[in-house]
């Protein structure tokens, strides 16, 4: 292995190249994407390791990191990749932050030997991370390679990014609702395994502290109206600025969606009911307290439900909507919980699916 790793740095055939971009871009899923630019860089280039460092957030040139995803080989040499937070050595990285702050690529030596080779991803001037590849030996010959596979990636990431959103308010669209929900419900469905397997304990249990995933869905009140009087060209501002709202709102780690027209959902990450209503509730309070443009007032129903394991999202989905539907028929400019409604016999108990496991 030690003698491919200090051979000098060929040029891949070009059928073999076409063929791994071919591959890489095939996916569809910015986690199956991070994984595959790894593992065909490793295999392209003689490394000993393989990093991709992906900055928080959208916007501003010192982020932090929120993610760092690696390709290690195991014992027969093969690549695996593990995606983890960020630890204090990575957010003390001088060479990484030299080479997100300049957007240049740039090489070192490491302390175990070798050369490190640092090249920035970028998107119309916008820094989305850097790659890292390290090598026994120099790794000079692979800049061109490596920089060509970053400007691949950072498009097909904004073209990943773009059709996950909708267009208007930059939220997540239903689309990625419905795949984000998919993938919440394998999470569920393994986090039930896991704890199902002999010897597991209450602390390996999904949210033994009492804490759910809420999935809250909103409608803006007489939005019509909003049309009727202003026009829609006002009617979308207030779409907009609600948008903003909800970011500013709703903590990073919850997902925010625009559902439909002015219908939108969040899925608060697991928190006990109190908290999670606290939070729907500010947001709630927050809208009502600020004026928009020509229009003034402009106020919001929601509804919200429990996602728990074994829940069927669907069927959330809809307990949720009928709050909703519950907090219209009651004065608008509320929010209402499914489960708190069926405990005061506001609303008929769920439809349980019994043993039977639906996954
Ligand atoms: P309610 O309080 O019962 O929700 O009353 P509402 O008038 O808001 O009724 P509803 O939610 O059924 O109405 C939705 C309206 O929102 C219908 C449509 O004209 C408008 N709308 C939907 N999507 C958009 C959009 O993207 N832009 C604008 N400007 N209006 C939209
Ligand atoms: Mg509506
Ligand atoms: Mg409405």
């Amino acid at each position: 292995m030690n003698a491919r790793l200090l051979s000098p740095i060929a040029a891949p055939e070009p059928a073999r190249l076409l063929d791994t971009l071919a591959e890489i871009t095939h996916k569809r899923d910015l986690e199956a994407l991070d994984r595959s630019l790894l593992v065909s860089l490793a295999e392209l280039v003689p490394v000993r390791a393989a990093a991709l460092y992906k900055l928080a957030g959208d916007e501003g040139a010192r982020r932090p990191l929120a993610e760092v995803v690696r390709a290690l080989p195991d014992a027969g040499g093969a690549f695996r990749v593990a995606s983890a937070a960020p630890t204090p050595q990575d957010a003390d990285d001088a060479p990484l932050r030299e080479c997100l702050a300049s957007l240049r690529p740039l090489q070192c030596a490491t302390a175990r030997g070798g050369s490190r080779l640092l090249v920035p991803l970028h998107c119309d001037g916008h820094a989305l991370g850097a790659l890292a590849l390290e090598s026994a030996g120099e790794l000079d010959g692979a800049r061109l390679l490596v920089e060509g596979f970053a400007r691949i990636y950072a498009n097909y990431v904004a073209l990943l990014h773009e059709s996950e959103r909708d267009k208007l308010t930059g939220l997540y669209n239903r689309r990625t609702f419905d795949r984000r929900l998919q993938r919440l419900i394998e999470q569920q469905r393994v986090d039930r395994a896991s704890a199902r397997a002999p010897g597991a304990t209450d602390a390996r249990r999904p949210h033994a502290d009492g804490a759910h995933v809420w999935l809250a869905i909103f409608d803006i009140d007489h939005f019509k109206r909003v049309n009727d009087n202003f026009g829609h060209v006002y009617g979308d501002e207030v779409i907009l600025m609600l948008s903003q709202r909800m970011k500013a709102c709703f903590r990073r780690s919850d997902l925010l969606f625009r559902f439909g027209g002015e219908e939108f959902v969040v899925l608060l990450e697991p928190a006990p009911e109190a908290m999670a209503r606290r939070a729907l509730e500010r947001f709630r309070e927050s809208v009502a307290a600020q004026p928009f443009p020509q229009v003034g007032q402009v106020t919001v129903s929601l509804g919200y439900a429990r996602m728990a394991p074994g829940d069927y999202p669907i069927l959330v989905l809809d307990r949720a909507d009928k709050a909703l539907y519950y907090a219209k028929q009651h004065g608008r400019n509320r929010t209402c919980g499914y489960e708190a409604l069926v405990a005061a016999g506001e609303l008929d108990a769920p439809h349980h699916a019994g043993s039977v496991d639906l996954f």
